[in-house]
């Protein structure tokens, strides 16, 4: 029997759609929030295993058949995850040889992944050809030169696609916007034709696709369609000029929301229906890379109340998650919504920070939230993607673990690190 995607308390109040109040308090599908505090301490990302299958799946049913949907495993690299992707069919979108060897790692096959990324090194390509990966999107010329000798050495033809700058600004954040000009992504344009006949003469190479990704966080689908318009123009050029187009790979990028009450971004199955409509004709297997979509709301980073400190002129909420554990508010100034575990129906505002030692270390500032105690936990919503993938041990605060919630059943998929064995890693020099 199949299990339904997301149903778990009859009295379920929905918050997401992975995580609900039940008895008062904060669930992961079927498994209490507290229950993961107190079985594996705080902080803890903890992720709904049927969350990530049902977007995988919305995703599919949105897209042309027979495309191929390669998780950008950048947005969240947790063996668990990648598994529970690669269960659904998924293949991997990898920008690092450690990212490729996760992917194969949690059974993704070979000729499921795609590498992209602006400098992978000799050592990178060597493992990607000696892997049998399904294409490399190469992103400048002195790459096809560099892969081209791989491939000479390896005694290989390496299956590329040119990834375009198509010089189209996403509307998305500075930091995560990839496809205009000044960006460093990508080979431009005007460039793509002359890369395409250098390709054609170097040993080892075979082109077979064009691939572009403009951004991440989308929240409009007109850049998207002007960058995909665009890719349907330059493969009808190339294969005018007697190049092989097989594949179109058309990135990631669409959005999640993040702020309850903030537009909604473009629904997936309007994206489909844009994709369907743009590449009708292409003839070309299509392949996506999309990443955020389909972990971000299937997480959560739960947190306790270390204290509540009254400011000057303001209160600070301290809990035990920071900076280092999840960056987006500091890198990007990004939203994530704040939510107590056993909500009251009292309310305060407070900025919410972390212990680390920069004031940018702030989750949230002069927002109303239940109000909390010390020994009160908080689920940090939407922290699926680029969370514990941006974690850092800033402060010595080891990486935070992750737990992955099933039905009624819970795992963890990455352990807490002992700040022990960081310090083992280290050495003191035994001069004198
Ligand atoms: N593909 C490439 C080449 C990327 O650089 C990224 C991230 O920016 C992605 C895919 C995934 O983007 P997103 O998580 O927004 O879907």
């Amino acid at each position: 029997m199949t299990r339904p995607a997301i149903a778990y308390a009859a009295d379920a109040e929905s918050v997401s759609e992975a995580f609900t109040l039940h008895n008062s308090a904060l669930h992961a599908e079927g498994v209490s929030l507290d229950t993961l505090a107190d079985s594996i301490g705080t902080p803890v990302y903890c992720y709904s295993r049927a969350m990530i299958e049902r977007q995988y799946r919305r995703l599919e049913a949105a897209l042309p058949e027979g495309s191929l949907i390669a998780y950008a495993v950048k947005a969240n690299p947790n063996l668990g995850v990648i598994a529970a992707l690669a269960r659904t069919g998924a293949g991997a979108d990898v920008v690092s040889g450690g990212e490729m060897r996760r992917a194969l790692a949690a059974s993704i096959a070979p000729d499921h992944i795609v590498f992209s990324g602006v400098g992978k090194t000799v050592t990178e390509l060597e493992a990607a050809l000696a892997e049998r990966i399904a294409q490399l999107n190469v992103e400048s010329e002195a790459e096809l030169h560099m892969l081209s000798a791989a491939a000479v050495r390896a005694g290989v033809n390496a299956p590329i696609a040119l990834r375009v700058n198509p010089d189209v600004a996403a509307g998305a954040h500075t930091k995560i916007s990839t496809g205009r000009r000044e960006d460093k992504f990508g080979i431009p344009m005007a460039r793509v034709h002359a890369a395409a006949d250098l390709a054609r003469t170097l040993p080892g190479l075979r082109l077979q696709g064009i691939a572009v990704h403009i951004g991440s966080q989308l929240t409009s689908l007109a850049p998207m369609e002007r960058a995909f318009a665009a890719m349907g123009d330059l493969a009808r050029d190339l294969r005018g000029a007697a190049h092989t187009i097989d594949t179109v790979d058309l990135g990631g990028g669409l959005g999640v929301l993040y702020e309850p009450g903030e537009a909604d971004p473009p629904s997936i199955e309007a994206y489909g229906a844009l994709v369907r409509r743009v590449t009708r004709d292409w003839a070309a297997r299509l392949i996506f890379e999309p990443g955020r979509l389909l972990v971000a709301e299937a997480g959560v980073l739960l947190a306790t109340v270390i204290l509540v400190k009254e400011g000057e002129d303001r209160r600070f909420v301290v809990i035990d998650a920071a900076m280092n554990d999840l960056l987006r508010p500091s890198l990007y100034n990004a939203f994530h919504d704040i939510r107590a575990v056993r909500p009251t129906p009292t309310r305060f505002t407070a900025d919410v920070v972390g212990p680390a030692c920069e004031s940018g270390d702030t989750f949230a500032r002069g927002r109303e939230i239940d109000a909390v105690q010390a020994g009160d936990r908080v689920a940090i919503m939407t922290a699926g993607a680029y969370g514990a993938s941006l974690a850092s041990t800033y402060n010595s605060r080891p990486l935070v673990p992750e737990a992955m919630v099933h039905g009624t059943e819970w795992r963890i998929v990455a352990k807490r690190v002992a700040v022990e064995s960081m310090i083992d890693l280290e050495n003191v020099p035994d001069w004198d």
